[in-house]
């Protein structure tokens, strides 16, 4: 395949500025398919830096498909402890079993089959066919966003709309080395065409970069408006221990360890004690001290000089130090 010469420089550019990433190591097939899969489920929400480690440690705890088909929830929230929006753990899992089960083990190797598996969505896929299959697909992140709109000076509402965005990424061209090409828009992106601050002068696509020629790196953003809401979070305790309860109620955290909490609709005279940020949701949290507990069926107990101990979600934790600090 004849490259074009913007990709030629993006190539070239990684080629010697890539970083050690581990799940870009020099692996077998199979283990970079792995490798591929369980980073692009973790950096769908979080950044490579912090990443890393968690992904080091998952790595070396459930080193296949086959042990991540059966390992424990357990097991597996507390690998993930501090990584967040565990839904996505639980939907490996499950990606992994449906792999055993109906593709004999195997990451399916086409976009289809890829966007039938659980927390697998259009760009996971194209990450996965470009990263691990060596396919020709861009998979459009923050990143390649941001080169992109740069690059091509896209502003207006219009131009900035995903539709647009994923038809202008053929400006970038597609590579025999598609893996690595993919790899090193992102890289572009996170290392050189930063959200601020650029470092244009070590870009390799400066030349025909139009924000470059207007000195104006601005980027419009559709704004998300974080949604305010208002909960009730009741604080049981004896003997040093908190009452917590398993999470059923709230789409957040499902599943997972919390204080019981009630959700108000707009409260007249809310004094929050707390506030709490998750996803785009600014949680005010009003601190309610109770000692009846009978109405709770299973309860846990747990014991706040032994918080670390236990596999709780970071809110929590944080709920708790604060009551211990107040
Ligand atoms: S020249 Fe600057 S603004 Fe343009 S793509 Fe490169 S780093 Fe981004």
């Amino acid at each position: 395949m004849k490259e074009q010469l913007l990709t030629k420089k993006i190539l070239k550019w990684y080629d010697f500025n890539k970083r050690p990433l581990p799940w870009r190591k020099n692996v077998s097939l199979q283990k970079r398919q792995y490798y591929t899969l369980v980073s692009e489920f973790m950096l769908q929400q979080t950044q490579v830096v912090t990443v890393i480690p968690y992904f080091n440690k998952f790595i070396k705890n459930i080193p296949d498909l086959k042990s991540l088909s059966l390992a424990q929830n357990k097991k597996l929230i507390k690998l993930w402890e501090g990584l967040g929006y565990y839904s996505r753990v639980r939907n490996l899992k499950k990606t992994a079993q449906v792999i055993i089960k109906k593709f004999k083990g195997k990451l399916p190797c086409n976009l289809e089959e890829l966007l039938s598996l659980p927390g697998i969505g259009n760009y996971t896929a194209s990450a996965i066919l470009a990263i691990a299959f060596n396919k020709q697909y861009i998979p459009l992140d923050g990143n390649i966003e941001r080169v992109l709109k740069r690059y091509l000076y896209l502003k207006k509402d219009k131009e900035i709309a995903k539709d647009n965005l994923i038809q202008k990424k053929s400006i970038f061209g597609l590579s025999s080395r598609s893996s690595d090409y993919a790899q090193a828009l992102m890289e572009l992106g996170a290392l050189i065409c930063k959200p601020t601050n650029p470092e244009c002068k070590k870009c390799p696509i400066s030349m025909n970069c139009k924000s470059f020629q207007k000195k104006d790196f601005n980027l419009t953003k559709k704004v998300k408006k974080n949604k305010e809401k208002y909960f009730i979070l009741k604080v049981y305790k004896k003997n040093q221990r908190y009452l917590l309860i398993k999470n059923t109620k709230f789409n957040f955290l499902k599943n997972l360890t919390i204080f019981p909490m009630e959700e108000l609709s707009k409260p007249k005279n809310f004094n929050e004690n707390l506030n709490f940020k998750m996803s785009n949701m600014n949680m005010n949290i009003k601190i309610q001290y109770l000692k009846n507990s009978s109405k709770f069926q299973s309860p846990f107990w747990i014991d706040q000089k032994k918080i670390n101990n236990y596999m709780l979600p970071t809110f929590t934790k944080k709920v708790v130090k604060y009551l211990e600090k107040s």
